[in-house]
C-alpha cells in the first residue's frame, strides 16, 4: 500500500493512496491541469484511480474536483452535507446569461402587451430596455480557469460545474469499500459542512494508513481512530507565536486558533507526546502554514514530542509540501 502526498497546504490538498487493486484520490485542491502535473511527476497514473474522496468542502480541498472528476469519468464519493455546500458554492445567485435576459424581458414585454390589449389599452410604443438588475459578472457560472486545457469537450458550451460522472454519499463513522480498500470516515471539528478524516485499510496488505488534517483540536473519536496506524498524515498548522505576530487580520487569527480551526505545532506535539501510540512506521506532517509555521519548527515539535521513540523503521517524520509532491511512502 502507499501513499503519495501531492500536495498540502493553505493553496491545494490532494493525496493518492493506493493498494495493489485500488488506487484513490483524497481530495481535489489544486487545478485539474495542476493535479495532472503532479501526478506525472510522482509517477501516478491518474486513469488508474477508482474514485475521488473528498474531506470538506473548501477550496483548498474541492478547487479541481469538478473539472478533474469528469475528465477521468470516475465517482466521487464525500457526505451529502458536504456535496449540497459544494453545490451551493458553484451556483451562481442567477444562472441566467445575457441573452437569456433579453428573452426574458421580451417575453415580459410582450405579455404586458398582450394583458394591455385585453384591455383595450393602447401600451407605450417604445419602451425601452432596462439595464439588467443583477451583476452580470455574477451570474456567469464560476468555471474552472483551466476547463478549456482540462474538460474532455471543451468546444461544446460550458459544462455544468456541479456535474459529477457519478456521487456517493458516506456518513462519518460508517466503514465502506471500494475496490480492496476499506475506508472509516472520521468526523473532525473543522469550520465546514460535515469534515471528515479517513482511516484507509488494506485487507490484503494488512497495511493501515490515514488522513487527519483540517482540525481545531483533537477530540477522542480522532484520538481512537488515529490508533493502529502504519502511515499518518497529521496536521501540524502553525506556530502559535507566528501567528499571533503574524499578517493576518485579528478575525482569522481567531478563526484559526478556534475549535473548528487547525492544529498548531504544539497541538500536534501534545497529541504525539500523550495520545499516540508510537506505531507508525511514518508521520507525515501536512497542512503546514507558508505564513504562519516555518518547516523547521513543526519538525522539531514532533521530534521532541517523539523523544527516543523515532527510528528507521518507526515513527520517522516526512514534512508535507505545498509546492511540490512528496516521494511516494510504501509499505
Ligand atoms: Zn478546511
Ligand atoms: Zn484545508
Amino acid at each position: 500500500m502507499r501513499m503519495t502526498v501531492l500536495a498540502s497546504g493553505s493553496r491545494g490538498n490532494s493525496t493518492v493512496i493506493a493498494s495493489a487493486q485500488t488506487r484513490l484520490l483524497i481530495d481535489a485542491g489544486l487545478s485539474c491541469r495542476e493535479l495532472l502535473k503532479r501526478m506525472a511527476l510522482a509517477n501516478e497514473d491518474p486513469t488508474a484511480l477508482s474514485a475521488i474522496l473528498i474531506t470538506h468542502e473548501h477550496q483548498d480541498h474541492i478547487a479541481g474536483l469538478g473539472v478533474l472528476a469528469r475528465r477521468l469519468g470516475i465517482p466521487v464519493y464525500l457526505t451529502e452535507p458536504t456535496h449540497r455546500a459544494w453545490v451551493r458554492m458553484l451556483t451562481p445567485r442567477t444562472t441566467m446569461t445575457y441573452a437569456q435576459w433579453l428573452d426574458h424581458v421580451q417575453q415580459e414585454k410582450q405579455a404586458r402587451a398582450e394583458a394591455a390589449a385585453a384591455q383595450a389599452i393602447t401600451p407605450t410604443p417604445a419602451e425601452s430596455i432596462e439595464e439588467p438588475a443583477f451583476d452580470l459578472a455574477a451570474s456567469t457560472p464560476a468555471s474552472d480557469p483551466d476547463e478549456d486545457d482540462c474538460d474532455p469537450s471543451p468546444s461544446k458550451p460550458k459544462a455544468d460545474p456541479t456535474h459529477l460522472p457519478a456521487v456517493e454519499y458516506f456518513h462519518s463513522g460508517t466503514n465502506f469499500t471500494i475496490g480492496d480498500i476499506s475506508i472509516t470516515p472520521f468526523t473532525i471539528p473543522h469550520d465546514a459542512a460535515d469534515p471528515c478524516g479517513f482511516v484507509f485499510e488494506s485487507r490484503t496488505e494488512q497495511v493501515r494508513m490515514a488522513i487527519a488534517t483540517d482540525l481545531g483540536y483533537m477530540p477522542p473519536n480522532v484520538k481512537s481512530a488515529l490508533r493502529g496506524i502504519d502511515v499518518l498524515l497529521l496536521e501540524s498548522n502553525h506556530d502559535l507565536e507566528m501567528l499571533k505576530d503574524g499578517p493576518y487580520p485579528w478575525s482569522v487569527k481567531q478563526r484559526v486558533l478556534s475549535r473548528v480551526g487547525h492544529l498548531s505545532n504544539h497541538a500536534t506535539a501534545e497529541f504525539l507526546a500523550r495520545d499516540y501510540d508510537g506505531g507508525a512506521h511514518t508521520i507525515v506532517l501536512g497542512h503546514l502554514s507558508e505564513q504562519n509555521n516555518d518547516p523547521s519548527l513543526a519538525l522539531l515539535a514532533a521530534e521532541q514530542a517523539l523523544a527516543g521513540r523515532m527510528s528507521l523503521l518507526g515513527n520517522r517524520i516526512m514534512l508535507a509540501q505545498q509546492a511540490a509532491p512528496l516521494p511516494s511512502i510504501s509499505l
